[in-house]
């Protein structure tokens, strides 16, 4: 279970393949996935080939949780694929840990998948109708297999066939006997690098993977592209002819690591660009600029170098609260942000205080964190917010609350402000973060922002993320009415 306090988005899923001649692959891939740590922290896992047998590890925890030493040593081969994942999921949370293991005629293959299906219910339907059987409810068994099904006739018309039927977020990694594939869905909703590690080759999801197990990016995959890593080297192809481009902004604004490079332009730059355009969006008289951190603290740089209000710490960060196996309650959940967050006391008292965090979900945290300013002495709290407001589920593979608990659906911006117990609440606009990424709009994915979902999503599933009761308990007193309802945009 991730930390109770915190309730941030998460994302789903960091994934690698990896090829090292000359060398075992595993302990390579442990370091990459330890990169990759903050896009999954309940389980992990690696699949390794010596060119015969694919043999698999994974387990829930963290990634030197689950691999020791001795671990990695009985991991032999060259040729490997790592997953680490996040999951809500209570109780079936191993047998939904990846790499997914299936045995094919081409030999046995592991799979691991970052994102979401939205088709997997009508896609299951559907292969179950043609005599497939499943040994698991999740939507990577479904790529998996389509891939198992197709990988005799060739990579190419494994992959395609996956585009065909597949509709949602993809990136993925398999390892066959022979080879490593890394392909992106058509949309290019998930990232996904490509490049080199001394003779051999890499595929990630972030290009921080690549740096530490002394590789190198060479470039992000297209979206619908392929790319196949075996002893003859690196190869691109397209999956589909009609690629799109959709990728998700919150990955330019919170998810991906800031070392990491997308669209070209470094993570930490665009999220100091977003601080730069929230402070001219919305300035305010304040003596200093505080970061949430670690996530606000190149937005806090850029905000403070465009408004010229001091940069300063607020705050200190526990490195070593990820985890606890104990069930949350309300009084946990403040415990727990008090345990993750001290504020620095002789930096906050009698100041007038800009709080800059990356995003709002259910407004719980960044409450908490307005009222340990407050108590550490802060005349006034003024929080900014690099996302723009949140008012939309994703069923692209972040783990979002249902539409009624996301705080911006169900409030006003002054309604929130008063929620969150601030002096003043200012967002990032859409057109604000898209500008600090340097693509323009058609790029992005930017549904959970503005409802525009680039796949469209069933209405059953749209009617399913608005039916899910709100909890009310969670908002009370902050209509007079009590009432709750959905803004719209
Ligand atoms: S809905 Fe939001 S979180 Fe989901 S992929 Fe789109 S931008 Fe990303």
């Amino acid at each position: 279970m991730a930390w109770p306090a915190d309730d941030r988005l998460k994302e789903e899923c960091g994934v690698l393949g990896i090829y090292t001649p000359g060398q075992d692959a595993a302990p390579v891939a442990f370091f990459g996935l330890f990169a990759l740590q903050h896009r999954g922290q309940e389980s992990a896992g690696i699949a390794v080939s010596d060119y015969n047998k694919v043999r698999m590890h994974k387990d829930m925890g963290l990634v030197n949780q689950v691999f020791s030493p001795e671990t990695l040593a009985n991991m032999p081969g060259e040729m490997a694929v790592g997953h680490t994942r996040y999951s809500t999921t209570g109780a079936s949370v191993l047998r939904n840990a990846q790499p997914i293991y299936c045995q094919s005629l081409v030999g046995d293959i592991a799979v691991a998948h970052n994102g979401n299906l939205i088709n997997a219910k009508e896609l299951r339907e559907e292969m179950e109708a043609e005599g497939e059987h499943f040994d698991s409810t999740s939507d990577s068994e479904l790529l998996a297999r389509i891939l198992v099904h197709n990988l005799p006739e060739g990579v190419e018309k494994a992959v395609s066939e996956v585009m065909r039927r597949c509709r949602g977020a993809y990136s993925v990694t398999v390892l066959t006997p022979k080879l490593v594939l890394g392909f992106r869905d058509p949309w290019g909703i998930r990232p996904l690098s490509a490049g080199r590690r001394g003779d051999g080759y890499m595929v990630a999801s972030e290009s921080c993977a690549f740096e530490p197990v002394g590789g190198h990016a060479d470039r992000e995959l297209l979206p619908g592209e392929c790319v196949v890593i075996d002893r003859d080297g690196m190869r691109f192809f397209m999956g589909t002819d009609q690629p799109k481009h959709a990728m998700c902004l919150f990955e330019f604004i919170y998810f991906a690591r800031p070392d990491s490079r997308m669209y070209g332009t470094s993570l930490y730059a665009a999220r100091e660009r977003m601080g730069e355009h929230l402070a001219k969006e919305h300035p305010v008289d304040a003596d200093i600029v505080v970061p949430v951190p670690d996530s606000g603290i190149p937005a806090a740089l850029g905000y403070s170098k465009a408004s010229g209000i001091p940069y300063r710490e607020g705050m200190t960060k526990s490195r070593y609260i990820h985890r606890t196996f104990i069930q949350p309650d309300q009084s946990m959940r403040e415990m727990g942000v008090r345990m993750k967050l001290t504020p620095l006391v002789d930096h906050i008292r009698d100041q007038r205080v800009i709080l800059v965090d990356d995003s709002i979900v259910r407004g719980t945290t960044t409450k908490q964190i307005v009222k340990l300013m407050f108590e550490a002495g802060a005349k006034e709290v003024h929080v900014r917010i690099t996302a723009p407001p949140i008012r939309h589920p994703c069923f692209y593979g972040i783990d979002m609350a249902s539409r009624g608990e996301l705080a911006a659906a169900v409030m006003t911006i002054p309604e929130l402000c008063d929620y969150v117990g601030a002096t003043s609440l200012g967002y990032l606009s859409i057109d604000g973060a898209v500008e600090a990424v340097g693509k323009d709009k058609d790029h992005h994915c930017l549904a959970c922002f503005n409802g525009d979902y680039p796949i469209p999503v069933s209405r059953a599933q749209e009617k399913h993320a608005f039916d899910e009761p709100p909890d009310v308990g969670q908002f009370a007193g902050v209509s007079a009415s009590g009432q709750l309802r959905l803004i719209e945009d």
